[in-house]
């Protein structure tokens, strides 16, 4: 029998979703964040739910990349020099994540977080009655030299050694695939099972919109601090004022490492900031998302058009954004695709809350009782998203949880 409520901070995709389950189960749930629902990370992803991804973003030759990229102007990674002294902690972690060892089992946690995420995102999608906006249409990774393809191929191995479907495909069957690319991509990988959402905002509104029909209490407010008492936190501090806690749920996206550093659990969490530009007429459609691999961005045609999406940038949470690395998505649409029409792109920036260890944090309080965390799902948080959910309410619900979470503990890192 469900006795008490839950709080939980951030309404972004995995808030929402954790929203959902923990209704499901039951509990009474109010959800705070200051923005509307979806409006801020979630809102402008590149769309792909894709179960086969499950290689970490470090890896033994990361540090022999890094510079390269850093002095290619259409690069794919960017610091400001300025904010280096800041993050170069996180990136010494990240770089030691990358060991062989460590890579093994990263993907290992998360092949098993990430084995049943579409048929996650199905079931919400379907209470919420949006089922339209997730297809199923694969995942194309497309490759213009012999030398990245190659250097792939541990990659590959570890996704077909968890199972996923995962052909090689030549430049014929590239362009038979996708007619709107340009030829000059000698190799893909295809993967048919894998999934994507056609609107992101729109898939975390209506995830939103539906735990609110369930009875969830929507409260917009920014969260400043909690009121700590020797049973954990008693209130929760807020822009309008105080409310009192029973559990908390930190689903705060990027901004959830200063929360968690409140009440006792410090974690390395890093804004990796990614842009995007959305083409409203592009003149072709794709039918499902492209990752450049060289390039390090995908593409996705959405809704509203032909989404650009990808970079990365370290500048921190609070630095205004750089529009010329979304500028630069443009310059690349136009040497991947036959012929684009970028007339009328509308640009967004999102900060991805990055773990060193590309792990997300799904875990209950190391410090506090009644406290939980779901965040840090960086570059693969629409993905994640359904799932953890389900494995926040089994951790709320004092339920086993159906995968082992140790290697997503908060305290990892300690
Ligand atoms: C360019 C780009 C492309 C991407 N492509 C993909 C993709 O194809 N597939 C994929 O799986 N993932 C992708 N991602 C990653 C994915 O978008 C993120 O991992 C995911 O959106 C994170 O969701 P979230 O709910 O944790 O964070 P958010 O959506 O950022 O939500 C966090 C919420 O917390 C609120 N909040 C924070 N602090 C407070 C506070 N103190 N008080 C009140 N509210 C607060 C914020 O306002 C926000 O609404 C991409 C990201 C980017 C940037």
């Amino acid at each position: 029998m469900i006795d008490g409520h839950v709080t939980i901070v951030g309404a972004g995709i995995v808030g929402v979703s954790c929203a959902l389950h923990l209704l499901k189960d039951g509990w009474k749930v109010r959800l705070i964040d200051e923005y509307p629902p979806g409006t801020q990370t979630s809102y402008g992803n590149a769309g792909a739910i894709s179960p086969q991804s499950i290689n970490p973003m470090s890896g033994p030759g990361v540090i022999k990349q890094i510079p390269k990229w850093l002095l290619d102007p259409l690069g794919p990674l960017a610091v400001r020099w300025g904010y280096l002294p800041k993050v170069a902690p996180w990136l010494i972690q990240f770089v030691r994540d990358g060991s062989a060892s460590r890579i093994t089992h990263q993907s290992e946690a998360l092949a098993a977080l990430h084995k049943p995420v579409i048929d996650g995102h199905e079931e919400l999608a379907e209470l919420a009655n949006v089922k339209h906006l997730i297809q199923r249409q694969g995942w194309l990774s497309v490759y213009e030299t012999d030398k990245a393809f190659a250097a792939d191929s541990l990659a590959r191995a570890r996704m077909r050694s968890h199972g996923h479907e995962i052909h090689e495909l030549n430049a014929d069957e590239i362009t038979q695939l996708e007619p709107g690319l340009s030829p000059i991509f000698k190799h893909a990988t295809w993967a048919p099972n894998s999934g994507h959402t056609v609107n992101p905002g729109a898939l975390t509104e209506a995830y939103a919109a539906q735990a609110i029909r369930m009875g969830c209490d929507f409260v917009s407010a920014k969260v400043l601090g909690f009121v700590l008492g020797p049973e954990g936190p008693t209130n929760i501090q807020t822009s309008i004022g105080e409310f009192n806690l029973d559990h908390l749920v930190i689903a705060a996206g990027a901004w959830s490492a200063r929360l968690s550093k409140q009440l006792g659990d410090p974690f390395p969490l890093e804004s990796e900031r990614g842009y995007h530009m959305m083409l409203p007429t592009p003149g072709f459609t794709t039918r499902r998302p492209i990752s450049f691999n060289e390039r390090k961005f995908m593409t996705t045609t959405m809704e509203g058009g032909l989404r650009l999406a990808g970079t990365v940038e370290f500048a921190g949470l609070e630095a205004p954004p750089n529009w010329g690395r979304a500028e630069k998505l443009l310059t690349h649409a136009h040497q991947v695709f036959r012929e684009v029409d970028v007339k009328g792109a509308a640009r967004w920036m999102g900060q991805r809350p990055a773990t060193p260890d590309s792990l997300p944090v799904i875990s209950a309080s190391a410090a506090q009782k009644k406290v939980f965390y779901a965040f840090g799902h960086g570059h693969l948080g629409l993905t994640g998203s359904a799932v953890t959910g389900q494995h926040i309410a089994s951790l709320v619900s004092h339920r086993n949880a159906t995968i082992d979470l140790k290697p997503f503990r908060i305290d990892r890192y300690r």
